[in-house]
């Protein structure tokens, strides 16, 4: 897949998608750096990694990405020299309605979901552009389709996707690709720490066989598939793409 020895920034690393796109590019020989907020969690990854492939090169940067952008392109480099890839996978949510949700909660998730992203982006795109590296953003479904009480998540997405063209654009001429993809629901924390007890969150996902096509939910390993696929060469010709990793989930209605 052509990734071997290329540098990979995977955010988010310490749990999920980002835990198994990492452990994926170890698997490929990629020098992988792990970041994200929980320590403990982290180690998790880096063992994982180390499991997958014991001559790996790792770096592990704890690190939170709504304040510490610049830290983490610049550890990077500092430690490997060059950037090939980023993948922009931290993400979370807030639900409620617009009757119920206020301006903090908007602000907190457009911060992790869209600001981060933009520097990390900003930070990044000279280094990748030495390289000719390219970027994977780990968008949703809910960037693509409108779900009730989640405005506020389907809006970071959506504009994820936007800035996901955009960069692509600005970035082609420069031989940098750039990509999303868009996940249904997979199994991972992600919506535990949306504040779903367990019983809910077995009741979700039992509903979530009926509203994706292919009537189940997802495995981080099936989003960590395609990162891959738009990180390596696999993937030379396309940029500014949103790639639905959803058992076809943004191409169902409602009747
Ligand atoms: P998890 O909750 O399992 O993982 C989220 C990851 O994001 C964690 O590693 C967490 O780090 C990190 N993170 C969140 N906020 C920050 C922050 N401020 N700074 C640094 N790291 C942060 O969920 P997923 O693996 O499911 O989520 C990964 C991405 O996938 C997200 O962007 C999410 O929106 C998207 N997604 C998930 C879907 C799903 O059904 N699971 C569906 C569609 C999209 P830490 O724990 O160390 O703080």
């Amino acid at each position: 897949m052509s990734l071997a020895g290329k540098v990979v920034i995977v955010t988010g690393a310490s749990s999920g998608i980002g835990a198994a796109a990492a452990t994926a590019f170890a698997q490929h020989g990629s020098k992988v750096v792990i970041t994200g907020r929980n320590e403990a969690n982290l180690k998790a990854t880096e063992a994982a990694c180390k499991a997958a492939n014991s001559k790996v090169e790792l770096l592990v940067i704890a690190a939170d990405v709504t304040t510490d952008a610049e830290k983490i392109i610049k550890t990077t480099i500092d430690k490997f020299g060059q950037l090939d890839v980023l993948v922009n996978n931290a993400g979370f949510g807030e639900m409620g309605s617009i009757l119920d949700i206020d301006v903090d909660q908007f602000d907190r998730v457009m911060n992790t979901n869209v600001r981060s992203v933009f520097l990390l982006t900003k930070y990044a795109a000279p280094h990748l552009v030495k390289t000719q590296g390219n970027i994977v953003n780990v968008s949703s479904v809910a960037g693509l389709r409108s779900f009730p009480g989640a405005s506020v998540y389907c809006t970071s997405k959506a504009a994820l996707d936007q800035f996901t063209r955009c960069i692509a654009l600005d970035l082609a001429p420069k031989n940098v690709r750039v990509n999303a993809v868009n996940p249904g629901v997979i199994i991972t924390e992600f919506h535990k720490r949306l504040g779903m007890s367990e019983a809910d969150y077995a009741k979700y996902l039992e509903h979530s066989k009926t509203t994706h096509a292919l009537g189940r939910v997802g495995e981080p390993k099936e989003v960590a598939d395609a990162i891959i696929f738009l990180a390596s060469d696999s993937s030379s010709f396309i940029t500014g793409a949103t790639l639905p990793i959803d058992g076809g989930k943004h191409a169902m209605c409602p009747r």
